[in-house]
C-alpha cells in the first residue's frame, strides 16, 4: 500500500462522527408492544409476574399415574387401570388421582394431584376406559415442574438486551404485553427541483427520487421510526414549511441534497447561521456534511448523491442512533482483508469504495468505481474498503480494512 503525506482537508469521519454523536442524547423510555420492539435494547430490567412452567403439567400425551402402580408393567405382563378422567390442555377443575387409576392427560394439560409421573400414549394401548400398560415409569417421568425454567418474580431480561424473537417469546411467555424500550423517530427529507417519485412519468431533466427510500429503510432497519416527509424543491420556504409541520413528532431530522458547492442549496441556505453548521469531512464520497440543532430539532444534513447519502448515514447517523437506542454496540464488524484489485484514492481523504466479502473468506472485491452516483455498485456490495488517508494506491494482494455490512 503506498503511503504519501498530504495536507488533510477538513474533519476526519471519526472527529465529524463524535460530533454527530454528540447531537443526540440517550432517548426517552417508551413502552411498547411487543410486536413493535424487535431490534429495541431493552430499557429497564423485566421481572416475570408467573413461573415458567406456571404449573406442574405433561410433557406428553399420555396417562399420568402414580409410579407405584405400574411398577414391574411390561409389554409381555402389562397392568391395566382404570381412566377415571380425561385432562385436556387447558383443563381448569382436574380432581385428584385416586391411586390404582390413571388419568388420561395431554401435553401442557395440568398434572391431577396425587400423580407423579406420565406413561406416554405410545407405551398403553391407548383405551379411554381402562387402559393398558406396557412399561414401567420412574417418579417425575415426563412431568415439567411449576418455576424449572422461570421462577415468578425474578428478573428473566436484564436492561441492556437487544429484542430479538427468543427474547420477545420469553417476554410473552412471562406475560408481558409491553416493554420499555427506547425508539428514535427520524423525519427523512429529500431536496431537489429534479427529483420525481418512482412510480410517475419521469419529464425530461428530472431523476426518480431515492434516498428518502433508502434512508427511512435504513432507520428501520436498525428499529427507528421513519417519518417520510414529502421531497422538497430546492425553495428555502418550501424546506423550512415541511419541516414545521413534523418537526415535534421527531428525534432528529435527516437531510439529503443541498449542501455542496453550487447555487441552489436549499439546506444551506435555510440552516447556515440557524444552529447548523455546514462542513467538510475528509473523506469521499460524502465530503460536505452539515450538523446541528435547527429549531430544537437535531440536524444531520447528509448530501445528495445516492451513495454519499447512504454512507453517510452509515457511518455517522446510524451509530449516533443505536448509541442513543442504548445499543451496546454501536458498531459494525471490521476485518482485514486482502483486496483482489488494485484502487487508487485521494491521499488526503479517507475512500470508501463498496466491495464484496465472501464469509469466512479473508478477500474483499472491489465493486464498482468510486463514483458517488453508482447506486447499483452500491447495492451489489456487501462491505465498505476503506482506505485511508495518506494511502494513494492500493495494490492487488495488499490488506485493506473493510466494514461488515449485512450482520
Ligand atoms: P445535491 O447535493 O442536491 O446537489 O445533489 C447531488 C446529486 O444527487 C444530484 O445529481 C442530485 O440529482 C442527486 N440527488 C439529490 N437528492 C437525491 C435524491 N433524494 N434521490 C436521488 N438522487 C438525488
Ligand atoms: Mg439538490
Amino acid at each position: 500500500m503506498g503511503r504519501v503525506n498530504a495536507a488533510r482537508s477538513g474533519l476526519t469521519p471519526q472527529e465529524y462522527r463524535s460530533e454527530v454523536g454528540a447531537l443526540l442524547p440517550t432517548l426517552p423510555v417508551v413502552r411498547l408492544p411487543l410486536a413493535r420492539c424487535r431490534g429495541l435494547v431493552l430499557a429497564e430490567d423485566v421481572v416475570a409476574g408467573v413461573s415458567l412452567p406456571p404449573f406442574d403439567n405433561s410433557a406428553m400425551d399420555g396417562y399420568a399415574v402414580r409410579a407405584s402402580d405400574v411398577v414391574g408393567a411390561t409389554a409381555a405382563d402389562p397392568v391395566r387401570l382404570t381412566v377415571a378422567d380425561d385432562i385436556p390442555a387447558g383443563r381448569t377443575d382436574v380432581q385428584p388421582l385416586t391411586p390404582g387409576t390413571a388419568q388420561r392427560i395431554m401435553t401442557g394439560a395440568p398434572m391431577p394431584p396425587g400423580a407423579d409421573a406420565v406413561v406416554q400414549v405410545e407405551l398403553t394401548n391407548g383405551g379411554t376406559d381402562t387402559v393398558r400398560i406396557d412399561a414401567a415409569v420412574s417418579t417425575r417421568t415426563h412431568v415439567r415442574f411449576i418455576g424449572e425454567d422461570v421462577t415468578g418474580g425474578e428478573v428473566v431480561l436484564r436492561a441492556g438486551t437487544v429484542l430479538n424473537p427468543p427474547q420477545l417469546g420469553l417476554a410473552a411467555a412471562v406475560g408481558v404485553a409491553e416493554l420499555p424500550v427506547r425508539r428514535p423517530r427520524v423525519l427523512v427529507l429529500s431536496t431537489g427541483s429534479e427529483l420525481v417519485a418512482a412510480g410517475e412519468p419521469l419529464p425530461p431533466g428530472h431523476i426518480y427520487e431515492s434516498n428518502s427510500v433508502l434512508l427511512a429503510a435504513a432507520v428501520e432497519e436498525i428499529g427507528g421510526e421513519a417519518i417520510v416527509l414529502r421531497f422538497v424543491p430546492d425553495d428555502v420556504e418550501a424546506f423550512r414549511a415541511a419541516i414545521a409541520e413534523r418537526a415535534g413528532d421527531a428525534d432528529l431530522l435527516v437531510t439529503s441534497g443541498g449542501v455542496s458547492a453550487g447555487a441552489y442549496e436549499v439546506v444551506k441556505d435555510a440552516m447556515s447561521g440557524h444552529g447548523v453548521e455546514f462542513v467538510r469531512v475528509a473523506m469521499q464520497p460524502g465530503g460536505p456534511q452539515g450538523r446541528g440543532v435547527f429549531e430544537g430539532l437535531p440536524v444531520v444534513t447528509l448530501p445528495g448523491n445516492p451513495v454519499s447519502a447512504a454512507l453517510s448515514f452509515e457511518l455517522f447517523v446510524r451509530p449516533t442512533l443505536l448509541g442513543a437506542m442504548g445499543h451496546p454496540n454501536t458498531e459494525r464488524q471490521r476485518v482485514r482483508a486482502r483486496a483482489t484489485a488494485p484502487m487508487t484514492s485521494p491521499p488526503n481523504r479517507v475512500q470508501y469504495r463498496r466491495g464484496r466479502h465472501d464469509t469466512g473468506e479473508v478477500e474483499v472485491v472491489p465493486v464498482g468505481g468510486p463514483g458517488s452516483h453508482l447506486l447499483a455498485s452500491f447495492a451489489a456490495s456487501n462491505c465498505l474498503i476503506e482506505i485511508p488517508a495518506g494511502v494513494a494506491e492500493v495494490a492487488a494482494g495488499d490488506e485493506v480494512d473493510i466494514i461488515i455490512l449485512d450482520r
